[in-house]
């Protein structure tokens, strides 16, 4: 017998869309983690992704960090702790982001995260969306030349005690 299919949205192209981003995110994530650990299921996602997305009354909605209303476009999933600083791909690591905050955070943890964007709060809205903006397209070339490993080989070439 088939598997009851859960329908997250009422509106088939929305519900499309839906299945499709989550099943990216997910994916995407479970390679990353290789063999470690990955608690996170694909429906357990959705589900976050749904309350995330204010579908469900109750549940806080928008992005974890600047929190802004999501779309499904922009949904994305954030290790709290970067997993290039030793983040685990624990449940309690993992949050609903959007893309903008997640690629901005870059190497970032939670704290020194949040500092910085109470720190933009002050700065004037052009200035603020500039240097975001940096931080944004800043990670696409940090992250392919590998340099957010920096903190793995840093410990790995520490000299022994
Ligand atoms: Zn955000």
């Amino acid at each position: 017998m088939a598997k009851k299919r859960i329908v997250w949205f009422e509106n088939k192209t929305q519900n499309t869309m839906f299945i499709k981003r989550t099943k990216g995110i997910y994916f995407t994530q479970r390679k990353r983690a290789g063999n470690k650990p990955f608690p996170l299921t694909l429906t357990m996602l959705r589900e976050r992704c749904h309350r995330a997305l204010g579908q469900v009354p109750g549940f806080t909605a928008g992005c974890y960090y600047c929190l802004a209303p999501l779309t499904i476009a922009t949904l994305s999933l954030d290790h709290v702790t970067p997993v290039s600083r030793n983040g685990s791909h624990q449940l309690s690591n993992l949050v609903i982001t959007c893309a903008g905050c997640n690629k901005a955070k870059g190497l970032m943890n939670d704290e020194e995260f949040r500092r910085l964007l109470c720190t933009l709060k002050f700065f004037h809205p052009v200035a603020k969306n500039d240097l975001l903006m940096r931080l944004k397209i800043g990670a696409k070339v940090y992250m392919k030349k590998g340099k957010h490993h920096a903190f793995q080989s840093n410990a790995a070439h520490r000299p022994a005690a």
